[in-house]
């Protein structure tokens, strides 16, 4: 058996269109240690491969980190899996709050150096001296009292589109430059109740530690995340002090959370919080596009873009940064690309 896939793109996404059963959007890590993460890569692969899973699985050393489908059919043969290692005894698994079963159609599990790449060297600080983990309830009734700070421990495209009432949101692009800017940001409120938050709580995990370890006295994180969040509040009939929509690595690149918009399309300004990627394979860059601009520009960023999708000449334009570009298109397209221009002539 093949420890790969070896079918291309469109035939898989066409497989997954034909689908006729339903499929559970789920998530889960843990830190843990493994000796050999190549090997448990591989186990996992020959488990899940035939039980039609789909997803992006990370394996570390210091442990795993999943998103994923299961086919509900196989739901059960599924957990039987997980019961085999000892890195999965009774981890929560956290199930996506809007699922039409689509957001993945292959299985990619990569051996990754660390589960979070905080640009930081093993032993700069101990990782295991987390903060105090708070139930979504618990982190609801605290956010907007006296003292206390919340801020958004994720990229500038993720909390664009959705983020707590009254967060800090630092302009970062990468968790490295945002763990500096928001111990930067912090500075002078060490004594303060700190509110950590990300998508499922594993960069908590990481910031939480690092920000005990800079000094800062009473740090908190979300447990599960705003996953876990959405889900506690729903079942708790509390009002969402999470607004916008929570984005997500997969297909669907993000799920509402409480139905309201507070991003803007990236090209006409108006409200819009619908991720796309540049449909320029030579861009691809990440960007925030209405349904009209996505006509006008033919799913692209820019008009030179959109004449290269056209013209079809698969010349690459290499005006891609990296992955999450949305505050510099805040700033405005134009200027990116001079900035890109500069660093082209460089
Ligand atoms: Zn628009
Ligand atoms: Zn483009």
């Amino acid at each position: 058996m093949f420890l790969y896939n070896r079918v291309n793109k469109e035939e898989l996404k066409k497989k997954l269109a034909e689908e006729t059963f339903q499929r559970k959007t789920i998530s889960f890590y843990r830190y843990h240690i493994l000796e050999n993460p190549q090997e448990f890569r591989d186990e996992l692969f020959r488990d899940w491969f035939p039980l039609d899973c789909f997803g992006r699985i990370y394996v570390a050393c210091e442990g795993i980190n999943a998103q994923m489908s299961v086919p509900e059919h196989h739901w059960k043969a599924f957990i039987k899996t997980l019961e085999r290692h000892e890195i999965f005894k009774e981890i929560p698994i956290k199930y996506a709050i809007e699922d039409d079963g689509k957001s993945f159609y292959k299985l990619t599990i990569k051996v990754r150096p660390k589960l979070v790449a905080d640009g930081l060297d093993d032993g700069a600080y101990d990782v295991t001296n987390v903060g105090k983990h708070l139930s979504g309830v618990e982190f609801h009734q605290h956010i907007g009292e006296e003292n206390t700070v919340v801020v958004d421990m994720r990229n500038y495209y993720e909390s664009e589109i959705g983020r707590f009432e009254g967060a800090i949101c630092p302009e970062a692009d990468t968790f490295r430059e945002e763990l500096e800017i928001v111990t930067d940001l912090l500075e002078d409120k060490k004594n303060k109740k700190i509110l950590l938050y990300c998508t499922g709580g594993i960069r908590c995990e990481k910031a939480s530690a690092y920000l005990k370890h800079k000094g800062f006295q009473d740090v908190n994180q979300l447990h599960g995340g705003i996953l876990e969040y959405a889900r506690q509040i729903n079942t708790a009939k509390l009002d969402s002090k999470f607004i916008g929509k929570n984005f997500v690595f997969d297909e669907r690149l993000g799920e509402s959370v409480n139905g309201e918009v507070i991003s803007k399309c990236h090209q006409c300004g108006k409200p819009c919080d619908l991720h796309t990627n540049c449909d320029n394979q030579g861009c691809h860059i990440l960007f925030i596009q209405c349904p009209e601009c996505a006509e006008k520009y033919h799913g692209c960023c820019t008009p030179e873009c959109a004449d290269e999708k056209v013209k079809g000449t698969g010349r690459q334009l290499d005006l891609r940064i990296g992955f999450g570009n949305s505050r510099k298109f805040r700033k405005s397209l134009s200027l990116m690309k001079a900035e890109q221009e500069k660093l082209n002539v460089q």
